[in-house]
């Protein structure tokens, strides 16, 4: 009978629950499609009498929505889902996101290459704090008492003590006296660090920069060593054929003391704006270690002898780089730094 079939499937779908979208499709199947019982339904309504058509009728088209209402509430509450689910998974098709690597900073760089270089040659990485007393920055290394550097106009004091001032310290040298008071000779360090000058800041100064320094101290060390050492140094730094020159200089703690200039490395010596026409550019300082400055760190000055030397860190970073504004190297413009990308090594 009709009526009991419209009663038996009312029932089955009042009860009916969709767990998945899978279960509103097969219910989909069962009622609503060409050969569903709803419409299989409405072809046995043709069969029914004149009379039962008007009780029947009514409570088909019922039967008929329901069935229509529970699966568009399904329906709705599934299709939500399974968009989701699509843009979880994502569109395979589309191009990757680039993964965007970090750059080292040119003085890193630079700085890694100077140690590189001098690990070569034997040369221990030794380091020191940034905040020294007077005797590790100025005295120990010779510096008489009304030398300038003592000066407030080009140390930044942190502290002002009656013969024992606490002060940034202006070079790295304090590293070395450092080193040369922990140990016995010999001693083949080089120093890389950050040191700070009280001055005003320009393209051409700034008040903190880095050096690296190097000392070595032993048994008969000469000049000639100090001259060879430097002059492999620059070999692998600017190329095989750079040529070096020293000029005689003054330094408290070196005795005696020399500048040291290198060819061009634009123009090759020919003469450019770099170097002002000279062919020549300079690029450290150094000398023999003075023998005051080993006996103040506790060093038999007669049976030990030394070199030391030191750079700029961004002097040499300007040369490679052809940089001309010191300011650039710590203002942190990401149109500076991603021009190093490449350096990544
Ligand atoms: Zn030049």
């Amino acid at each position: 009978m009709l009526q009991d079939k419209i009663k038996q499937y009312t029932g089955e779908i009042n009860a009916f629950q969709a767990t998945s979208a899978a279960d509103v499709e097969n219910y989909r199947l069962k009622f609503l499609v060409a050969k569903g019982i709803i419409k299989s339904l409405f072809e046995e309504f043709k069969t029914v009498s004149i009379e039962e058509k008007r009780t029947l009728g009514k409570e088909l088209n019922e039967f008929k929505q329901l069935a229509e209402a529970k699966y568009s509430e399904y329906q709705s509450l599934f299709s939500g889902t399974s968009q989701e689910v699509k843009r979880e998974e994502g569109d395979l098709t589309l191009p990757g996101t680039g993964f965007q690597m970090g750059s080292r900073h040119p003085l890193s760089l630079v700085r890694k290459e100077i140690v590189e270089i001098f690990k070569k040659l034997g040369f221990i990485v030794a380091e020191g704090p940034e905040i020294e007393n007077d005797w590790h920055n100025f005295s120990a290394l010779n510096f008489p008492p009304e030398h300038p550097a003592r000066d407030m106009q080009d140390t930044f004091f942190v502290e002002k003590q009656e013969g024992n001032d606490i002060a940034l310290r202006t070079h790295t040298s304090s590293v070395q006296v450092r080193l040369m008071e922990m140990g016995k000779p010999p001693f083949r360090a080089i120093m890389p660090g950050r040191v700070y000058r009280n001055e005003a800041i320009s393209a051409r100064a700034h008040c903190f920069f880095h050096q690296v320094e190097g000392l070595y101290v032993d048994e008969n060390v000469s000049f000639a060593d100090l001259k060879q050492t430097l002059f492999h140094f620059v070999q692998e730094l600017y190329g095989e054929g750079t040529k070096v020159r020293f000029r005689p200089s003054y330094f408290p703690f070196t005795e005696p003391s020399a500048e040291m200039d290198i060819s061009c490395t634009i123009c090759k010596g020919a003469g450019c704006q770099l170097c002002k026409h000279s062919g020549w550019v300079e690029i450290l300082g150094c000398g023999m270690v003075d023998p005051n400055v080993l006996n103040n760190c506790g060093i038999d000055s007669k049976k030990y002898s030394g070199f030391a030397f030191g750079m700029g860190i961004e002097r040499i970073t300007n040369l490679k780089y052809e940089i001309r504004d010191l300011r650039l190297f710590s203002e942190n413009d990401v149109r500076f730094l991603s021009q190093f990308e490449t350096e990544i090594v």
